[in-house]
């Protein structure tokens, strides 16, 4: 796999026009997320309406990976149900680790699948991740920042 395939036009995208990529003050969820390894750093907000997602957006630095990957998420989630997103949560890292079986769905990615060429670099893995981490610290509440280490 070229490198190139990596960074195809989706994810330069979202790095360069990352999307929901703001402070939200009325966020009833916020979660904090650091990956040591390449200094990428975010802050998560959701605002949960009942079981569903009515708002998420995030800011932070980072890589083009760990940007994009949470653009993407933000652009999947809103409006999602925290059950869809907590389904999400548990196919994503397989699916960024390579261990998601070949023939396994994929549809319910939709543009996130776009993630999936990072499991040929196992150093970009916790870059994709991160923003899921994240997530699903801000789903549990549990007010630790999180580190992919
Ligand atoms: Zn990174």
């Amino acid at each position: 796999m070229d490198l190139k395939d990596l960074y195809q036009d989706l994810i330069v995208d979202h790095n360069r026009r990352p999307r929901n990529f703001r402070r939200m003050p009325d966020a009833n969820r916020v979660a904090e997320g650091f990956n040591p390894l390449c200094g990428d750093k975010l802050t998560l907000y959701l605002k949960l309406d009942g079981g569903t997602i009515s708002d998420v957006s995030f800011e932070g630095s980072g890589c083009a990976i760990s940007v994009a990957s949470a653009s993407l998420l933000t652009e999947r989630l809103k409006g999602a149900t925290v059950e869809e997103a907590e389904a999400l949560f548990a196919d994503m890292i397989p699916l960024l680790t390579g261990k998601l079986p070949e023939n396994a769905p994929r549809e319910h990615f939709r543009k996130l699948a776009a993630l999936e060429g990072v499991k040929e670099y196992p150093s970009r893995v916790k870059c994709a991740s991160l923003s899921w981490h994240t997530l699903e610290a801000a789903l549990k509440n549990a007010g630790q920042p999180v580190t992919t280490e």
